[in-house]
């Protein structure tokens, strides 16, 4: 016979989003399951592999929680390095834009203790070593989960509301009951495969286009990275995040035109051989956490984060940045609203899709609303190989317009268009063309983010008519890395 538990509330993963979510609803007073399959000293560790992840996050979405998580500050050692922005390189080293202002590389491990110490701090009640199974459905409403405990006995948990923090891999959102509003799969296309190590290195010399200790790189380059980028994150020391992700059928398709067998594992190991700077770098395997391979999602987040007593937050829905890949931040801003609002729901005794939906507006209007736009950039961008690439960041934007982008505002393309006239080459002036669509593209999609159903009656038209949108853009730009 199974054990069966009761709580207000379970939150499904104590990674960046969970943790936040329990320590709200703990703060109010409600009963709050923290549940996660690692041991509280590697909590956050997302597989065997470790805490897998560039671990760069902007100041903006730290000051986000301060204001939100009583008390709660951070320092040295869990930020582990300031940097001063985040900088996209072309592929031919010409052009530098700045992608994003001042932030941090945290020390993960650290940074994630520090979320649960406070979760439970708030008396949240914490469950390690638990792998959840998935949801208890019951006339349509998710009403708890099932999984294994520590001594691998079957347990059942019931609650109020469940909140999914499980990360890309969920084992609740993936077995929801078919329905509208969640959805339950992601295209492998909108996936970029991951990987990174921690190294300490000496750098053999100075060149801030593959190394700067102040701020953090990424490198365009569809033949290193097709379909994706290769990062360099400076650490704390002479130390670095060095990673690479990509897309599959990027990679399929650079790998068939150029004859050759690469992998993700291959590609990292080019990637680092190819930066002058780091010469003989040595794993720094601190927490077990030198090298790992994941996934993450760069789709715009799920269209609804809830369903009849479900909501979700983070990697769970699909919440990364479509361009950057950048999940921490809508990940924390997604733990603290669904705590938020989940504490709402239940205050009201509605945890129905109704009740919930105050979630979905909240997320949209702090940052959900600008992803579906991101995510047509970045089909285009899968789009275009490395000279175009090189042309574009060259000839297509100024670094201003380039940072609005990063951020989700349009471009005006104000200063770009002057340049119309003096662009060279057929495939430069066709994806300068495409440039326009995609900004003209980005609008509408904004316009229709910002008319966010209020309620869950009018979803189902409003979801059709941004898949209408974006599958349209999709069906235009065509993986293209060489
Ligand atoms: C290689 C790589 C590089 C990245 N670089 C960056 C970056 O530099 N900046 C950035 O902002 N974002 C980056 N991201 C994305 C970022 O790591 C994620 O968006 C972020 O971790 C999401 O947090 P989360 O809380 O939603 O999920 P997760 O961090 O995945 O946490 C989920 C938690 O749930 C637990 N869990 C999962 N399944 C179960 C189960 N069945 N039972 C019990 N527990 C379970 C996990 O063990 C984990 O503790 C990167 C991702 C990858 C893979």
């Amino acid at each position: 016979m199974a054990n069966v538990d009761k709580f207000d509330v379970i939150v499904a993963g104590s990674g960046m989003s969970g943790a936040l979510a329990a320590s709200i609803i703990a703060k109010n007073g409600l009963s709050v399951a923290l549940l996660d399959r690692n041991k509280p000293e590697e909590v956050g560790k997302k597989t065997n592999w470790g805490w897998v992840c560039g671990d760069a996050v902007a100041k903006s979405h730290l000051d986000f929680i301060k204001k939100h998580v009583n008390g709660i500050d951070f320092d040295y050692p869990e930020l582990d390095k300031k940097v001063d922005g985040v900088y996209a390189i072309s592929p031919d080293m010409k052009s530098k834009f700045m992608f994003e202002g001042e932030g941090y590389v945290l020390n993960r491990p650290i940074f994630e203790k520090k979320l649960l110490d406070r979760a439970i701090k708030n008396g949240a009640h914490h469950m390690m070593e638990f792998e959840v199974e998935g949801p208890i459905i019951e006339n349509n409403f998710v009403v708890g989960i099932y999984g294994k405990d520590k001594s691998s006995s079957h347990r059942e948990i019931r609650a109020k509301i469940v909140i999914d923090a499980l990360g890309i891999a969920t084992t609740i959102r993936r077995k929801l009951p078919d329905n509208n509003f969640v959805d339950r799969h992601i295209h492998i296309d909108d996936i970029e495969s991951t990987g990174r190590y921690i190294y300490s290195f000496e750098p053999v010399k100075d060149d801030d286009m593959f190394y700067d200790p102040n701020n953090a790189l990424i490198h365009l380059n569809q033949e290193l990275a097709p379909g994706g980028y290769g990062w360099v994150f400076p650490k704390n020391g002479n130390k670095i995040n060095v990673g690479l992700g990509v897309q599959k059928r990027s990679l399929d398709i650079r790998n068939q035109k150029l004859n050759k067998k690469d992998t993700l594992h291959t590609l990292m190991d080019a990637y680092v051989k190819w930066n002058p700077v780091i010469k003989n770098p040595v794993l720094d395997n601190q927490f077990n956490n030198g090298k790992g391979y994941w996934s993450v999602a760069v789709r715009r987040q799920m269209e609804s984060l809830v369903f009849n007593g479900y909501m979700g937050a983070g990697d769970s829905m699909a919440m990364p940045n479509p361009i950057s890949a950048g999940g921490i931040g809508p990940a924390l801003v997604a733990g603290i609203l669904s705590g938020e609002n989940a504490v709402n729901a239940i205050s009201k005794n509605d945890v129905s899709i109704n009740g919930l939906w105050d979630y979905n507006l909240a997320f949209n209007d702090v940052y959900g609303k600008k992803t579906a736009g991101l995510e047509v950039f970045r089909v285009y961008l899968q789009s275009l190989n490395n000279e175009v690439i090189n042309y574009g960041m060259k000839n297509f934007f100024s670094g201003k317009e380039a940072e609005q982008l990063s951020y989700g505002q349009i471009p005006e393309l104000s200063l770009a268009s002057k340049f119309k006239m003096a662009l060279k080459g057929a495939a430069n002036i066709n994806a300068f063309s495409d440039l326009i669509y995609v900004v003209k593209k980005m609008k509408t999609l904004n316009g229709i983010y910002n008319d966010y159903p209020k309620t869950p009656d009018t979803f189902d038209h409003w979801k059709e008519t941004v898949i209408k949108e974006v599958e349209e853009a999709k069906h235009r730009f065509q993986p293209n890395p060489v």
